[in-house]
């Protein structure tokens, strides 16, 4: 019997699953099972599109499909929760099952308290995650610091504090430190993010832990909701993955990498959260105008926003007198509207700054800001405790 909090190391028992699969490919095999079992409409994962680099949400029905969204994209952010409420109408009338990084399934979560996602219809595969790499600057990076060719990469993974890129013929490691030096590495929103075990997701895989024979052949399960329980329960009792007990050494690993994870993103958060580009800056009027006067109005911080979801825009329809129109860069007071109606649900998922043509550090001022609100008004973003966002309600 699967019970919430229980663990274990869970493979795929279909051996080309197994095989295509990031670590022994659990994953995979329960979103084929859940299609196959009529237990939802449809599965929404993420493919390679048209290299490593270039990660694709795609929605499946078929449950023979699945195994091409087998494998983890580093590379890939994704507007996971974006794509459930600007194209699947929230799933108010379509059961999915989606695989969530951390930040992918608290945004979902946060946009459920909403009311614009109907978690009763959703079932959170989640993924560990302890940060992803911006394409771009990736393939910079291997082509200057690693001095091998982007192209003839086949794999990229971060493992025991190292950047690894291998390629057919040939495996180099970097210290992921050294890298971020450099200024390359993970996203500046992911070395913050201290969330790296997706616990509000129904069920948390990743291979951390996983230790002795099938290492690097199995993933780890932490069940983290009833939901993940049944499903967990039901594909083993079908046949179509098998699960162990953990070693306890194992278990012991897996917590002692989420801490030293976790210790790196205060690490960064103390660095990033300063007068320069925290913020602070809005304690400092002149250096609030300085970096938001380089905003053009483009409006793609709010089109990235998972939280931003209304029709109709408060900041374009009703023209508050405050912010007046026509005008670039727009009314100081553009960003702060928009602050005050997502950042206590704000989840660092870093897609404002990624967006911005500015380059103005969006995502670094509302990421602090939303931990001070959390702080403030003991409020957990992410998480569901029967809480409403505390500043703006549904
Ligand atoms: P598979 O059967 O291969 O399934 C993988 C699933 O992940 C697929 O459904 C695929 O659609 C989905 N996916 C791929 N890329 C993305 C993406 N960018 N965003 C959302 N979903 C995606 N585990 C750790 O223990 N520590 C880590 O630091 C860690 N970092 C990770 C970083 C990223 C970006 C990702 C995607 C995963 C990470 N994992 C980490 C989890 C690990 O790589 C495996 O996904 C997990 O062990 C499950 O293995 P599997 O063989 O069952 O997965």
């Amino acid at each position: 019997m699967v019970e919430v909090n229980d663990m274990y190391y869970a493979f795929s028992k279909n051996e080309e699953i197994a095989e295509k699969g990031e670590y022994g490919g659990a994953v995979t095999s329960l979103l084929k099972f859940l299609l196959e079992e009529g237990m939802v409409d449809a599965v929404l994962a993420v493919k390679k599109g048209s290299d490593l680099y270039d990660a694709v949400p795609t929605l499946i029905t078929e449950p023979e499909k699945v195994i091409e969204s087998a494998g983890s994209l580093h590379c890939g952010t994704l507007n996971i929760a974006k794509v459930i409420t600007r194209y699947l109408n929230g799933a108010k009338d379509i059961k999915i099952a989606v695989t969530t990084k951390p930040c992918d399934a608290m945004t979902i979560v946060e946009v459920a308290k909403r009311g614009k996602i109907d978690l009763d219809n959703v079932i959170m595969v989640g993924v560990n995650c302890g940060g992803t790499l911006p394409p771009v600057k990736t393939r910079a990076m291997i082509e200057e610091v690693y001095e091998m060719d982007p192209d003839d990469v086949v794999k990229e993974e971060i493992a025991k504090g190292k950047l690894i890129i291998e390629t057919s013929d040939a495996e180099k490691g970097i210290s992921v430190d050294e890298v971020e030096e450099m200024g390359y590495g993970r996203r500046t929103n992911c070395r913050r993010c201290e969330k790296n075990i997706p616990r509000m997701a129904d069920l948390a895989l990743g291979n951390w832990g996983v230790i002795g024979p099938l290492a690097g052949k199995a993933t780890f399960v932490e069940v983290t909701s009833e939901k993940g329980a049944d499903l967990l329960e039901k594909a083993v009792s079908a046949g179509v993955i098998e699960i162990e007990d953990p070693i306890p050494k194992g278990i012991e690993i897996r917590e002692k990498i989420d801490q030293a994870m976790v210790n790196l993103a205060k690490k960064w958060q103390k660095n990033d959260f300063n007068e320069e580009t925290g913020a602070e800056i809005l304690m400092n009027l002149d250096r609030y105008m300085d970096e938001l006067n380089k905003c053009i109005k483009c409006y793609s911080c709010r089109e990235a926003c998972p939280i931003c979801y209304c029709e109709e825009c408060s900041l374009e329809t009703k023209t508050p007198e405050w912010i007046e129109k026509g005008k670039i860069p727009p009314s100081p007071l553009f960003h702060l509207e928009r602050m005050l109606h997502m950042v206590d649900s704000c989840t660092n998922c870093g897609q404002c700054e990624e967006l911005c043509p500015a380059e103005i550090p969006l995502a670094k001022i509302w990421h602090e800001i939303n931990c001070r609100v959390q702080e403030t008004f003991g409020y957990k973003t992410g998480f569901e405790t029967g809480q409403e966002p505390p500043l703006t309600h549904p």
